[in-house]
């Protein structure tokens, strides 16, 4: 077995241009899935101790989960990142497509079947209230996890309960119909638009946050239902087999594809990888949604 001495340029090499025919690109054609506009005005408003104001947003977990997270769930890789910013922070669409909204959540179980506790209480895993936007523009997919509420801008699709655990509909439809302009589910976002809110649906700590057959996200109440996580919007980008469903390995928007404290923020000094997905400031830090691009 070969020894890898660098992680980031090894996932870069198997995972940045894979694509399901060959070679893919990776050009620029996302920002951050926040206004700072909005983040402003409610970090402005924010009462939570816990977050630190200077910081616009922070990074809590990239490509490999930090070793904090991993003993609260067992997993390694995320392939994901996580942007904490106070609950209720409005999402933005980080790119003009299709967008389907669904909820998804299953109870973290041991090897023996029984389910995880954290002090003694029951543990969730999943994304929760999300949005996923097929982008034309790229042929790719981004889905956007964890929120609080979902505007009306998007249509929600009822999971449905299979074995204690919520699962998702309509996120596969296939690209053809999901394109048509004939499924009543599927909403055109545009580029900016608030999509809804952050949070941590999903990752639920002893209670429900989604009731059999609601039309709408059951929107809790934070002060009384606390997560494990802190709120956060999660970010993924990737394809779907068409035959399948089944996603295709998922790419790092910075290239960076490493934990936590390697990626850059406005008050964390990092370099940005080579060929990240996301527009970039003069100061190579992403745009958001509502700067020129
Ligand atoms: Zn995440």
């Amino acid at each position: 077995m070969p020894r890898i001495e660098n992680w980031s340029q090894y996932r870069h090499d198997a995972l940045h241009h894979l694509g399901l025919d060959g070679h893919i690109d990776a050009i620029p054609y996302l920002t951050l899935p926040l206004r700072k506009q909005e983040l402003l005005d409610t970090i402005r408003y924010n009462r939570d101790p816990h977050f630190n104001k200077r910081r616009l947003y922070d990074i809590t977990e990239g490509t490999i989960y930090s070793q904090a997270e991993q003993r609260i769930h067992g997993k390694r890789i995320h392939a994901a990142i996580d942007y904490h910013v106070p609950y209720g922070t409005p999402v933005a669409a980080p790119a003009c497509g299709y967008a389907v909204a669904s909820y998804q959540s299953a109870w973290l179980r041991e090897p023996d079947g029984s389910i995880r506790t954290l002090e003694g209480r029951p543990i969730a895993f999943g994304l929760g209230y999300y949005i996923q936007i097929y982008v034309p523009e790229v042929d790719r997919y981004i889905q956007l996890g964890h929120l609080s509420d979902l505007s009306d801008v998007v249509h929600f699709s009822k999971p449905v309960l299979e074995d204690r655990d919520w699962i998702p509909t309509h996120y596969a439809t296939p690209l053809d119909e999901l394109t048509s302009g004939k499924l009543d589910f599927v909403s055109y976002v545009n580029h900016g638009d608030i999509l809804g809110q952050v949070g941590y649906s999903g990752l639920r700590w002893g209670y429900d946050d989604y009731t059999l057959g609601a039309e709408q996200p059951v929107v809790i109440d934070p002060e009384v239902h606390v997560s494990y996580d802190e709120p956060h919007v999660h970010v993924e980008e990737f394809y779907r087999n068409q035959l399948t469903g089944a996603k295709t390995p998922r790419r790092c928007i910075y290239d960076i594809y490493l934990s936590k404290d390697r990626y850059p923020t406005p008050t964390r000094v990092r370099q940005m990888g080579s060929e990240p997905l996301l527009y970039l400031d003069s100061n190579e830090l992403p745009k958001f949604a509502d700067d020129h691009i």
